[in-house]
């Protein structure tokens, strides 16, 4: 049996190590000191944010958001539907309660004129929700020109769920810093990995601040510890920052890499009948974290999951999209808006082996079991 193709890896640089190793000669191993400094620096760089806060998770940077923009127990928070179930979770850790938004065709992510009518439906009747989180799919941006309009409206934050988008863009913009705060993930399947982080990113630098403070157990500047609000242990670590500046350097690298992934799975798979990639909406460029495809059972002859279980028994490891959070069991009692889109997507849609380190032959082995499939129901 060949070597198993896993869905998406961790692929380091030539410079990671040396970070670690600046780290170690210099005994900065705290979460507190230069390599995290010099990461959330370099992080800005690259994305054009105004101020960014390390984290020890996308999670944790997500619930701090919520804890800026004031999110406590009672209040609603509008967010997309289809999303990992980490894009909800920290709506629930503040005692509020997430209202589910159904995706668009053209980008799979959040409907903006879904959106703005369920804005003008709860104006009217005096029920805003405290926030909105607006997830980038699988390396994609949603379309945040008509979701920022709709919010701001309202006067609501809006936060960006960048976790799987780093690097993609928005009217040339970096997703993720278009919103009043924006978080990303490190974790091992990531674009880029620190084996485990997250950040925060916002330009009004106070907001950021307030991050660091409260991902620090929220001490007071006071000689002796003392606390006036409730803080967590959320900072990242020093060695995990000094992977993520060698990461950093990288990213292009891996943005074209996955793109290039994309590019052979459509060249070779587009024509087969039932086969459709997630389109890439015409306002920017996504990074192709994930290639993503939906397959028609009737057209391709056999369905999502049958393609699936034939590339397992091969070793290759392809996931369904995800499921939509207004199908969790976990939700049962939350309110959602729409959700046939979400829906259908989940039924229907795949995700191929996408890492960056994957070689032509591991590409042309999925592409291999894929067509087997539609031969072997067509004969
Ligand atoms: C991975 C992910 C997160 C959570 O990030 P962690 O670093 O694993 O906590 C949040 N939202 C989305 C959409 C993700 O894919």
């Amino acid at each position: 049996m060949s070597k198993s193709i896993l869905l998406s890896t961790p692929h380091l640089g030539d410079l990671e190590l040396e970070f670690v190793k600046e780290a170690f000669d210099t005994n900065w191993i705290a979460p507190v000191g230069p390599q995290i400094d010099a990461f959330e620096q370099e992080f800005c760089q690259v994305t054009g944010a105004g101020d960014a806060a390390a984290v020890s998770s996308g999670t944790a940077a997500l619930h701090l958001a919520l804890r800026l923009v004031g999110v406590e127990l009672g209040d609603e928070v509008f967010c997309s539907t289809l999303t990992f179930i980490a894009s909800a979770n920290p709506i629930v850790y503040q005692g509020a309660k997430p209202v589910f938004i159904d995706s668009d065709r053209t980008s799979w992510n959040m409907n903006p004129d879904l959106l703005q009518e369920a804005l003008e439906k709860r104006a009217r009747i005096g029920k805003l929700p405290k926030a909105v989180i607006v997830v980038h799919l699988f390396g994609q941006s949603a379309d945040i020109d008509p979701i920022l309009q709709a919010c701001n409206q309202y006067d609501i934050p809006l936060i960006e769920d960048a976790a799987e988008a780093l690097g993609a863009t928005y009217k040339g913009r970096y997703v993720g810093t278009c919103g009043r705060i924006g978080i990303y993930s490190f974790n091992g399947n990531k674009i880029i990995t620190t084996s485990g982080g997250g950040m925060l990113v916002a330009d009004d630098s106070k907001l950021v601040a307030k991050a660091r403070f409260l991902s620090t157990q929220a001490r007071d500047r006071f000689p002796y510890y003392q606390h006036s609000e409730i803080g967590y242990n959320y900072r990242l670590s020093s060695i995990a920052s000094a992977i993520g500046r060698g990461q950093l350097r990288v990213l292009p690298q891996r943005i074209a890499s996955r793109r290039r992934n994309f590019m052979i799975y459509t060249s070779a798979l587009g024509n087969l009948p039932g086969i459709e990639f997630m389109p890439e909406a015409n306002y920017g460029q996504a990074t192709r974290w994930l290639t993503c495809l939906t397959i028609n059972p009737q057209a391709f002859g056999a369905d999502r999951e049958q393609v699936r279980l034939a590339l397992a028994a091969q070793q290759i490891e392809s996931r369904p999209v995800w499921k939509p959070l207004h199908l969790q069991p976990v939700f049962a009692e939350c309110e959602s808006i729409g959700g046939a889109v979400a829906e259908d997507l989940f039924t229907n849609g795949l995700c191929l082996p996408s890492s960056s380190n994957l070689t032509d032959e591991d590409l042309q082995q999925v592409i291999n079991g894929i067509i087997e499939v539609h031969h072997s129901k067509n004969r």
